[in-house]
C-alpha cells in the first residue's frame, strides 16, 4: 500500500502579532491527533537571526530548548506540551539559517552561475524545509511568525502559496488568524481591520479556508455573517475565540465549534472520531477546587513578563493543577535582595522558591542569597540550571567558604566553585556554543532525586556554559549538599539537593521543557508537594 501523501494547515496571522496565532496552530494539531492523524509542526520566524539562542528573553520571551539541542521560538514549548511529543530543530526555521544555506550555496557554486534571486531560490529553500520536516507525516502544521504584510516575512508567505500551487488541490489549507478590537464608545466588537487583514493576504495571492477571530470577550454569532459576507469564508470555517481562562481551553473550543470536521473534509483526512478526555481533564483541573492555597516566590531578574519564564510557569501550573493545589506565583527582584535581611522581608509568607535559569551578572548575588536563606530556614527550593549554580555557591558560603563564586559572577574570584568546561574556555558569548540539548543523568540511590523520578537513569535538556568545579566536590557533604545525579561518566554534576533540609533541588539541566499539562515532571510535582 502507498502512504497517502502529507497534507499541510499553514497558519498566518493578520491585524496584530500575538493574538495567539501559535496557540492556535498546537490546538489544531491537538484536535487532529485525537482523531487519529499523525501531525508534525513548525515555526517559520521572519527574523533574520539564525536561532533564538542569542534573542533577549526579556523581549522575545523564554529560548526553548529541543532535544537535539535547538534554540528555539517559545511557540515550539507550546507546541510541544499540546502535541505532547518532543520536536527537534527542524520545528523552528528562521530567516538568517535560510539565508546562511542559500549564501553558502552560492559560494559553492551550487547555483551554476544563476542570479540568486529572493524567488525562487530562497522560496524554495524555504520550501525545501518544510517539505522535508513533513516528511513521513499525515499533517503538517507551518505556523508563520508576525503579521501578513510585514516586510520580512514576504518570503514566507510567497514560498507557501508557490507550495500549495506546486502540491495542487486539497493538499494544503490556509487558516488565518485575526483580531477583532472592541469599540468602548459604540460598545460592538468591529470586524473592519480583520477585513482589510482577509484582503491583505488575498492580495499576496492567498485565500484562507479558515478564519480563526480572536477577541477580548465573547463577540455575538453575527459576527460570523458578517466576517464571511466580507471574507468569503464559508461560516462553518470560521470560529470565534474569545480569551479563555486557561490557553489549554482553545482545543476543546475548536473542536467543540467543529474546525476539525472542517479541516478533515477539506483535506480528505481518514480520520477517526476526537477523543478529548484527557485533555478536558487538563482543563477540568484547572478550574476544579483545590485543597490550599501556596505561595511561591519565582526569584527572577526579568520581572512581570511570564513570557521569559514560560515553561517554568506552565510547568509549575501542570503541577500544582495536579495535586489539587492552587499555586499562587510572585516576583521576587533579585536585585533587590541585597543583605541578609532584605532576603527575610522578600521572602515572608512565601512557601517556596523557584530560581530559574538566567545569563549575566545582574541579580546573582541576590540568588545566591535567596538559596543561603533557603538552606539556613528549611524553605523549599527548585533551582533550574543558574538555580543550581547558585546555590552550590550558597551552600559554600554558609559553609563559611565566603570567597566561593561562580566564573560568570567573577571570573577573579579565590574559589570557582562553578566554572567554565575545558572545551568551552573562549567561546563565552558565541550563538550555538554552550552544552544544548538532551544528556543522560545517573541518579544516585537512597536520593531526593532517585525518589522522584523512580528510576536510576534519566534524559533532560541542557543550555548552559558553565558546570560544578570538580575539585570541589569532596566537599559538598560538609556544606549541607551531595551531587544526587551526575553524568554516566561521573564528570558533571546534574543534580544537587540539600542533606538535611526537607526539599532543597536544583538541577543542572531544565526539567520545564518536559513537563506537559497531562503529565507533570516529578521535579515540579515533588516540590509542589513539599510546599
Ligand atoms: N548562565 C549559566 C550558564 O551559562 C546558566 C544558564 C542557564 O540558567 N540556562 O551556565
Amino acid at each position: 500500500m502507498t502512504k497517502r501523501p502529507t497534507k499541510f494547515v499553514f497558519v498566518t496571522g493578520g491585524v496584530l502579532s500575538g493574538v495567539g496565532k501559535g496557540i492556535t496552530a498546537a490546538s489544531i494539531g491537538n484536535i487532529l491527533k485525537s482523531r487519529g492523524v499523525s501531525v508534525n509542526i513548525q515555526k517559520c520566524d521572519p527574523y533574520l537571526n539564525v536561532d533564538a539562542g542569542t534573542l533577549n528573553p526579556a523581549e522575545h520571551g523564554e529560548c526553548f530548548v529541543t532535544k537535539d539541542g535547538a534554540e528555539t521560538d517559545l511557540d515550539l514549548g507550546h507546541y510541544e506540551r499540546f502535541l505532547d511529543m518532543e520536536l527537534t530543530h527542524s520545528s523552528s526555521l528562521m530567516s538568517g539559517r535560510i539565508l546562511q544555506k542559500v549564501i553558502a550555496d552560492e559560494r559553492a557554486g551550487k547555483y551554476l552561475g544563476k542570479t540568486v534571486q529572493f524567488i525562487p531560490h530562497v522560496t524554495s529553500a524555504i520550501q525545501n524545509e518544510i517539505l522535508s520536516t513533513a516528511e513521513g507525516f499525515d499533517v503538517h502544521i507551518v505556523e508563520i511568525g508576525g503579521t501578513v504584510g510585514d516586510y520580512e516575512g514576504l518570503s514566507f508567505i510567497e514560498a507557501i502559496r508557490e507550495l500549495a500551487l506546486r502540491l495542487g488541490p486539497q493538499r494544503c489549507i490556509f487558516v488565518h488568524v485575526v483580531y477583532l478590537p472592541y469599540l468602548g464608545a459604540s460598545q460592538e466588537i468591529k470586524t473592519k481591520p480583520a477585513q482589510n487583514a482577509v484582503r491583505e493576504l488575498r492580495g499576496l495571492g492567498i485565500v484562507p479556508d479558515i478564519l480563526v477571530a480572536r477577541s477580548e470577550d465573547k463577540a455575538d454569532s453575527h459576527v460570523i455573517d458578517k466576517l464571511s459576507l466580507f471574507s468569503g469564508v464559508e461560516k462553518e470555517a470560521i470560529v470565534l475565540l474569545p480569551n479563555a481562562s486557561t490557553i489549554y481551553e482553545v482545543p476543546l473550543t475548536l473542536e467543540a465549534k467543529g474546525i476539525d470536521d472542517v479541516i478533515v473534509s477539506k483535506l480528505d483526512l481518514k480520520a477517526r472520531k476526537s477523543d478529548m478526555k484527557e485533555w478536558r481533564q487538563v482543563v477540568a483541573r484547572a478550574h476544579n477546587g483545590h485543597k490550599k492555597t501556596v505561595k511561591i516566590g519565582i526569584v527572577a531578574k526579568y520581572l512581570n513578563n511570564q513570557d521569559t519564564y514560560m515553561s517554568v510557569f506552565e510547568a509549575l501550573r501542570a503541577a500544582s493543577w495536579h495535586e489539587e493545589i492552587k499555586a499562587q506565583l510572585v516576583w521576587i527582584d533579585a536585585e533587590r535582595l541585597d543583605n541578609e535581611k532584605q532576603v527575610a522581608v522578600a521572602l515572608k509568607g512565601v512557601d517556596g522558591i523557584v530560581v530559574p535559569g538566567g545569563f549575566g551578572i545582574r541579580g546573582l548575588e541576590g540568588k545566591i542569597r535567596a538559596a543561603q536563606y533557603s538552606l539556613k530556614n528549611k524553605l523549599p527550593y527548585l533551582g533550574l540550571c543558574l538555580g543550581l549554580q547558585m546555590a552550590v555557591v550558597a551552600a559554600a558560603r554558609n559553609a563559611g567558604l565566603k570567597t566561593a563564586s561562580s566564573k560568570e559572577l567573577d571570573p577573579k574570584a579565590k574559589d570557582l566553585i562553578i566554572t567554565t568546561m575545558n572545551n568551552q574556555v573562549g567561546k563565552e558569548n558565541t550563538g550555538g556554543t554552550m552544552r544544548l540539548g538532551d544528556y543522560d543523568c545517573k541518579l544516585s540511590p537512597g536520593s531526593l532525586a532517585r525518589k522522584l523520578y523512580a528510576r536510576d537513569m534519566i534524559v533532560e535538556r541542557h543550555r548552559h556554559r558553565y558546570e560544578c568545579n570538580n575539585d570541589y566536590r569532596d566537599k559538598y557533604e560538609s556544606w549541607g549538599i551531595r551531587a544526587s545525579g551526575v553524568s554516566p561518566d561521573n564528570h558533571l554534576v546534574e543534580i544537587i539537593e540539600g542533606t538535611d533540609h526537607p526539599f532543597f533541588i536544583a538541577s543542572q539541566f531544565h526539567p520545564e521543557f518536559k513537563s506537559r499539562p497531562n503529565h507533570p515532571h516529578p521535579m515540579f510535582s515533588g516540590f509542589i508537594k513539599s510546599l
